[in-house]
């Protein structure tokens, strides 16, 4: 059975973008109920603990600098089928392929600078979770 809990971040492109209201008004219409949040800045520390699994890919460090930018809000979000709902929400990671209505689709501007962070098991969105959270 699929869990109930995923975990987001709204990325620093949208944040500075001042998009921050109207991404969580569309996870807020999709169903999902906030549960945490907090706006933060990340240190490069962090940041590349947070993406280690990327850490032998060509554009991590990119990454990593554009992911301590500026200021992040990070949530916990609860719905049925979390996981898989969020991802479909939030459309595919290169902006270029998202879906139309999708929140990459509508504020993202790269494949990189691409809005918002959505887990991808929930597995990892236990741990994403447990990283800010506790
Ligand atoms: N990313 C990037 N270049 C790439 C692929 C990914 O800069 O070629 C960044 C992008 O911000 C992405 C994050 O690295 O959201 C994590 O990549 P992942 O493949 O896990 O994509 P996601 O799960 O966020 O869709
Ligand atoms: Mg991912």
């Amino acid at each position: 059975m699929s869990g109930i809990r995923t975990f987001t971040i709204i990325k620093p492109d949208a944040f500075e973008a001042s998009y921050t209201g109207p991404i969580i008004e569309k996870i807020e219409e999709a169903g999902f109920k906030i549960l945490n949040m907090r706006l933060e800045r990340l240190d490069q520390n962090r940041a590349g603990k947070f993406y280690e699994v990327h850490n032998d890919k060509p554009f991590f460090e990119r990454l990593c600098n554009y992911m301590c930018s500026g200021p992040i809000v990070v949530m916990e979000l609860e719905k049925s089928n979390a996981v898989e709902d969020f991802r479909k929400l939030i459309g595919a990671t290169n902006p270029e392929n998202a879906e139309e209505g999708t929140i990459r689709k509508l504020y993202a501007t790269s494949i990189e600078a691409n809005a918002i962070h959505g887990s991808d098991s929930d597995e990892n969105a236990l741990k994403e979770i447990n990283f800010f959270f506790t």
